[in-house]
């Protein structure tokens, strides 16, 4: 298969386009140097394996695989075993003040390189997952596509559009380098790539869900944290309220103001409870101020004074005190201390006559408030803002990279109405995100390539087993043909094929396997006149008769315990052993009464007739030549006796040496 663009193969043409497309986009992705940097890497690998560079292209994949994968275990590590500090530590250790995501990229984009990678140093390799890999590494792409905006949370799952776009580059160049080694086993690779793909696509979605799941717990994390601190407030402004009012209550058994000195150990203890409360003063029914705790710069200055002359905000609250005997309250004000805050007037009535002795004055400072709350929240976790409207009142903050979340609860506090703005640090964030999705994702990619290694070598020794059945069967049938052959070659060597009688050489075996056996005689029968069965007849009737005689022989003999054999042409010879003489011409005469009984005729209608010449051994050793020649001297005086006769061996020149 050829992939041509011009003289250029496209699969070599695809990463450099992806290196240019990348110099082109690094001009407005300069923040994005880890990336840029892993994709180049990718490329150059894939560049080098194409031009087959092999040891080249190994080099720069290994390194940049050790990379994507300390970077994997950077997002999946517990935070009890490395914390986000500690990688940040480490991180500032190769360059100064870096970040852990300054040499991360964002998990998907990751995952699509490392599996990139992967399937480099496994080059074509069906048997090793290739072909998972890849269709793997395009899912990552995908999602990467289908992934929310990168800054959505603080896990940056995809990096912006020209990253995406050189990523497709360098999965298009290798799947097009590669695709043409798949072709032989493309079923294989088929029924092992289908359901790893779907357990692929499975683990992702679940992945996913379990990422979204970890966002919104985050976020409700937030909310519950700016809902505490709200409430934390509310209830703080509500105490230090109430202690302001018993504060208030015990000097209404007082007949007069209270004296300088009381004034100040009172109040101190009460500042000590709520160090926020920046002053807390005596005003006589005048307005004018006796006392004032805490004495400092600010406070003492004041005394004597009508307050409301210094601060004309309060006025309508300490005449609510004074004069209505309530408590007053201001909004939140521009206090004389410089910071925004509210003056609360509680009246201190005489117990006795009811009569407006005074009122406590107490200035809250809503930033030393905040202060004191916000200390609560380590300040590097999370930025807190307090705000009236748009009015800063109090800030604490991350020193740097702040989440991408915030969340504002509203605080009513009487008829106030503040906010107060969480931001939890990026940092922060990290470290409390939970491990699970991404050990999820890991574990459950390499069960899917597992599954594909288990299938594709299931289906491989399924083929390996269904050749092997198919030699074995077909080596059975060979060897079956060559035993029948070499059984059809032994009978032949041995028989007759037109009788099927046993030949002369099987007669001369089965007479040296009887060479003990006395008396042992043998028959030699000749067809009388078969010339002219042949002449008259034809040949064909001719094997007929001959094939006959043979049966009836075999018939014969086999009832006498005898072998039946034909020498040649129309001769027949018979192995009787055990038999005397007489017994052999008794069986000589029943194959005679046989052959006439079997109506075999000549042209002119008269029966075949057969002449047969009968030698015994009664003793001594068997000699077959001798024996058979004296069975022939009797078959020779039977035909020329006339012949359809029976001759015994008889005469000392008929019978063999060693006979009687
Ligand atoms: P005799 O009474 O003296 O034995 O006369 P004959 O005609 O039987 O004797 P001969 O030996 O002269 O003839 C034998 C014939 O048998 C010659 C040959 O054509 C025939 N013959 C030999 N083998 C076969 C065979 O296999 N099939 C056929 N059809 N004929 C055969
Ligand atoms: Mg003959
Ligand atoms: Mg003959």
């Amino acid at each position: 298969m050829k992939y041509r663009l011009g003289a250029l193969p496209l699969s070599a043409a695809a990463p450099l386009v992806a290196l240019l497309g990348l110099l082109m986009a690094s001009l407005p992705l300069a923040g994005a140097g880890t990336e840029l940097i892993l994709i180049g890497l990718t490329a150059a690998g894939q560049l080098a394996w194409h031009l087959r560079h092999l040891m080249l292209s190994r080099l720069v994949t290994w390194p940049t695989l050790a990379w994507l994968a300390i970077a994997l275990l950077s997002y999946q590590l517990p935070e009890a075993w490395v914390s986000q500090a500690d990688w940040n530590r480490w991180e500032g250790r190769l360059m100064a003040g870096s970040h852990i995501d300054d040499w991360r990229p964002p998990l998907l984009m990751l995952l699509c390189l490392g599996l990139l990678n992967l399937s480099l140093l496994t080059r074509t390799r069906a048997n090793l997952g290739a072909p998972l890999l890849m269709g793997t590494a395009g899912l990552a792409l995908l999602a990467q596509l289908l992934a929310p905006h990168p800054t959505d949370g603080p896990l940056a799952l995809s990096p912006d559009g020209p990253l995406l776009a050189a990523q497709a580059c360098l999965l298009l160049a290798q799947l097009v380098d590669i695709l043409g080694g798949w072709r032989t086993s493309r079923n294989s690779i088929l029924r092992a790539l289908w359901p790893s793909l779907l357990l692929a696509t499975l683990t992702m979605g679940l992945w996913y869900h379990q990422h979204r799941d970890a966002d919104r717990q985050q976020q409700q994390a937030i909310a519950e944290l700016g809902q505490r601190l709200g409430q934390r407030l509310s209830d703080e402004i509500d105490d230090h309220l109430a202690a302001m009012r018993r504060f208030a209550a015990s000097w209404r058994w007082q007949d007069a103001p209270p004296s300088a000195d009381q004034w100040a150990y009172q109040a101190e203890l009460y500042h000590q409870d709520f160090p926020y409360l920046l002053n807390i003063a005596f005003i006589d029914p005048r307005s004018r101020i006796l006392h004032v705790h805490p004495a400092n710069a600010y406070n003492t200055p004041l005394l004597g004074t009508r307050l409301f002359e210094a601060q004309p905000d309060g006025r309508e609250a300490l005449g609510k005190a004074l004069h209505d005997g309530t408590i007053g309250q201001t909004r939140v004000i521009a206090l004389l201390q410089g910071q925004p805050g509210m003056v609360h007037y509680l009246p201190v009535i005489q117990a006795r006559d009811a009569r407006i002795l005074g009122a406590v004055g107490v200035v809250v400072g809503l930033r030393s408030m905040a202060d004191t709350l916000f200390r609560q929240v380590a300040p590097d976790t999370a930025a807190l803002t307090l705000l009236d409207g748009e009015r800063l009142l109090a800030h604490q903050g991350t020193a740097r990279r702040p989440g991408p979340w915030r969340h504002a609860s509203p605080l009513t506090l009487d008829d106030l109405s503040l906010t107060l703005i969480t931001r939890p640090g990026h940092d922060a964030l990290l470290a409390r995100r939970p491990r699970l999705p991404v050990v999820t994702l890991a574990a459950g990619l390499t069960l899917a390539y597992l599954l594909y290694l288990a299938l594709f070598a299931r289906r491989y020794m399924q083929l390996q087993h269904r050749q092997a059945r198919r030699s074995n069967r077909e080596l059975r049938r060979e060897v079956r043909n060559r035993t029948r052959l070499q059984q059809e070659v032994e009978w032949l060597a041995t028989h007759d094929e037109l009788t099927r009688l046993p030949n002369r050489r099987r007669f001369l075996q089965v007479l040296a396997e009887h060479d003990r056996v006395r008396p042992l005689s043998v028959l030699l029968c000749d067809i009388d006149h078969f010339k002219l069965v042949n002449d008259r007849l034809g040949h064909l009737v001719g094997d007929r008769y001959l094939a006959e005689l043979g049966r009836l022989g075999h018939a014969v003999l086999d009832a006498a315990g005898g072998v039946f054999a034909r020498l040649g042409g129309e001769e027949f010879v018979a192995c009787l052993p055990g038999s005397s003489a007489e017994d052999a011409e008794a069986v000589a005469r029943r194959l005679q009464a046989a052959l006439a009984e079997s109506r075999l005729t000549h042209q002119d209608g008269a029966p075949v007739t057969l002449s047969v010449g009968v030698a015994t051994l009664d003793e001594g050793p068997l000699v077959a030549d001798e024996l058979l020649q004296a069975a022939d001297d009797a078959l020779y005086r039977a035909k020329s006796l006339g012949r359809d006769r029976i001759e015994r061996a008889t005469s000392p020149a008929d019978l063999p040496v060693g006979g009687p």
